[in-house]
């Protein structure tokens, strides 16, 4: 604390921009401390990805965050993203935004919590449902792959799983070209998972872990685990392509 007051003085003296809490974070972390800047995809991963997680990443989550209105005029940028973060503290009782990403209609990446949390909690996809070890509806219960990996820990996607948001509403499939938001999603999605040699079946949906009803149905009633994971896998293989062609080149050059 007082190292940080003393960084702050001379910074000031010196007329410095002082490093944003998001850098650093401490463990006295007080409520929505992060510094939510938007960004395009391009820039957005390498500032993501440049923090050690504080646990191991070994899944992702898609969520939606809902539109504040019909048509397009309520966008607001990060003014909009700062409104979900004070309703997930106001209204949910958190310490910050929830996930670790909002991806915006406009077609940029807005921050959430750093990968380098103090805590050990990325917010936002607690595992609700009944473990389900018996047959039964499979609505009501976690899906297999899921309590294969997090069993008995209902906080395991918050601590093992990057959580990334797509703003709008996804109760019909969605068509192609993707809605800007959900193909931003998508894009970071992917290079999560190249990032941490995630296979596409790592890939949740938030609804597969928590109830939902009918309106929060996150991240939408259009969007199946297996069409989600088809469109995530199309965009890990441009990348699995691009390695095997290098492989192939190095052979050739031994
Ligand atoms: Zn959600």
């Amino acid at each position: 604390m007082a190292q940080g007051r003393l960084a702050s003085l001379i910074n000031r003296i010196l007329g410095r921009t002082p490093t944003p809490e998001y850098v650093k974070p401490r463990p006295d972390y007080a409520c929505g401390r992060i510094v939510i800047v938007p960004r395009y995809v391009g820039n957005f991963l390498p500032f993501m990805l440049a923090e050690r997680p504080t646990l191991p990443i070994h899944a992702t989550v898609l969520h939606n965050r809902e539109p504040l209105a019909d048509g397009d005029e309520w966008w607001d940028g990060v003014m909009t993203v700062d409104y979900y973060r004070r309703r997930d503290i106001e209204i949910h009782g958190s310490s910050d935004i929830h996930g670790n990403a909002v991806c915006g209609p406009d077609g940029l990446a807005y921050n959430g919590r750093p990968l380098n949390w103090p805590y050990d909690s990325y917010g936002g996809s607690h595992i609700a449902k009944e473990w389900g070890h018996v047959p039964a509806d499979a609505q009501q219960h976690v899906p297999p792959d899921l309590r294969q990996l997090a069993y008995p820990d209902r906080e395991w996607l918050n601590k093992h799983a990057v959580s990334v948001a797509a703003v709008g509403r996804f109760d019909e499939e969605p068509a192609h070209p993707l809605p800007l938001s959900l193909d931003v999603a998508f894009r970071v999605l992917a290079g999560v998972h190249t990032h941490f040699g995630l296979p596409a079946d790592r890939l949740f949906l938030h609804y597969q872990a928590a109830y939902k009803p009918r309106n929060r149905y996150c991240p939408g009633r259009g969007i199946t685990v297996e069409w989600a994971r088809d469109e995530l896998a199309s965009r890990l293989a441009p990348a699995k392509l691009q390695i095997a062609q290098t492989a192939e080149t190095a052979a050739v050059t031994c």
